[in-house]
């Protein structure tokens, strides 16, 4: 049995999605939403739910934005490319971007730590101690707005930084906490994943 949000999954488990389209037609797929009550035992509630077929068509491809989210365990002083030396405080860097192809392979590619130094978060990846990477699905460039929703939430980080096609002032955020710890990160991340256009 399937026990997957077919309607986000798309974001974290891209084959997955993929595979569930393909056989769409061979088998029956009844996704329902269960209830839980006050106890945790299972309501006998149960709402047979519609799955989005055509948006996920559309939606289910190898492009959109992705958060990083890097850790270091000093403070470091770092050369960024043209933004210079640069120092950074120890605790967790919070990186947006976007690819509107081959998400993965981008992604994968900023997994590396030897690498041509091409983009200024190349200069943190690097370095980072720890790294997780976060793919946020869409037809839609988001990473601006996604930029401005961590603004609101974590502190900016070096102006410029991953931000020189565009009006942001960063596209670098920092957090002394671990980010995926916290109620206000897990809603921005939501927000984006749920959007249908
Ligand atoms: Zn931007």
């Amino acid at each position: 049995m399937l026990q997957k949000p077919l309607d986000s999954a798309y974001h974290t488990d891209y084959d997955f999605s993929i595979r569930i389209l393909k056989v769409r037609y061979d088998l029956m797929i009844l996704p329902v939403a269960i209830e839980w009550k006050s106890d945790l035992s299972i309501s006998q509630n149960v709402k047979i739910l519609e799955i989005p077929w055509d948006y996920l068509q559309h939606e289910v491809k190898d492009r959109g934005s992705y958060l990083l989210v890097l850790k270091l365990e000093k403070e470091k002083f770092i050369e960024v490319g043209r933004l210079g030396k640069l120092m950074f405080q120890k605790g967790y860097y919070i990186y947006v971007g976007s690819a509107m192809s081959n998400l993965r392979a981008r992604i994968e590619r900023h997994r590396q730590k030897r690498k041509k130094m091409h983009w200024h978060i190349d200069y943190l990846t690097h370095v980072a101690d720890g790294f997780l990477s976060i793919p946020i699905r869409s037809s839609q460039r988001q990473e601006c707005e996604i930029a401005q929703s961590l603004s609101s939430i974590l502190k900016s980080g070096p102006p410029g930084f991953g931000s020189s096609d565009c009006l942001c002032l960063t596209h670098l955020f920092y957090s002394e906490k671990n980010p995926l710890q916290t109620e206000t990160f897990h809603n921005v991340l939501q927000r984006f994943r749920m959007r249908h256009p």
